[in-house]
């Protein structure tokens, strides 16, 4: 069992309220200890996220749907999964850059973008007082109906960030894949769970088996019910901690 509590120390749905303007948005935050400082995660939704530590701000996937970007802080870092839409959005990346902005990403959204830093799955990469690794991320069952993988292996990442003491594994999209056998400790995972791009509950808890985080946040669920994720966890993998926010 590795020691959780004492690491954290989470503000659950610490309402923040982003802008200054009538039409001010709202999402849940957690705070993480990470021994040298505090980690802030906003929950924007599906694959989005924003990581705030000291002065850096971190976005995760960007896209305008699930906020409204011009309410929020430009980024110091930009980390993208893949290319698809409620992935990569190049009028967001755009809002969120200053001449200082490092984005990260796979070959593919680098030749959408036209820019880019590229990392393959492999990749260390130490960006904004983090180590940032690209992991793969790939379908190994579900198909196109022309029989192309949704996620084909080799073109998208996943990243592993470790922020003070804290591992942190968001998985962009992917299936329960052997390689989350090998990602050494984590401490908290973001694991994608819809049909049919990503992972069913089933295929969450095997994935979670193998990574073994201290805490999981199911992301990227869509309409996917999580409590049945949740039913299948206690019986399952009954010390990590589940948390859900709204991620849909
Ligand atoms: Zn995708
Ligand atoms: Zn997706």
């Amino acid at each position: 069992m590795r020691r959780i509590n004492g690491f954290f120390i989470t503000i659950f749905a610490l309402a923040v309220v982003m802008g200054c303007n009538e039409d001010h948005q709202t999402f849940e935050v957690d705070r993480i200890a990470t021994g040298t400082g505090e980690l802030d995660i906003t929950f924007l939704g599906h694959g989005t996220l924003m990581f705030s530590v000291d002065d850096n701000i971190l976005h995760i996937d960007p896209v305008a749907r699930y906020a409204d970007y011009t309410q929020l802080p430009q980024a110091n870092l930009i980390l993208i999964t893949h290319s698809h839409g409620d992935h990569l959005d190049s009028n967001t990346v755009r809002l969120l850059e200053n001449p200082d902005t490092r984005i990260v990403c796979p070959q593919t959204v680098a030749d959408i973008l036209g820019r880019g830093t590229v990392m393959e799955n492999g990749d260390t990469l130490t960006l904004a007082g983090m180590e940032v690794v690209a992991v793969p991320a790939y379908n190994l069952k579900h198909k196109r109906p022309d029989g192309q993988f949704y996620h084909p292996k080799g073109e998208g990442n996943g990243y592993i960030l470790t922020v003070g003491n804290q591992r942190i594994y968001i998985a962009g999209d992917t299936e329960n894949i052997p390689e989350m056998a090998d990602l050494g400790r984590v401490d908290i995972a973001f694991l994608p769970m819809n049909l049919p791009y990503t992972m069913t509950p089933e295929m969450v808890v095997d994935a979670v088996k193998m990574v073994k985080p201290a805490v999981l946040y199911p992301y990227h669920y869509g309409d996917t019910n999580v409590d049945d994720l949740l039913k299948l966890m206690k019986v399952e993998a009954p010390g990590i901690e589940v948390r859900v926010r709204q991620l849909q």
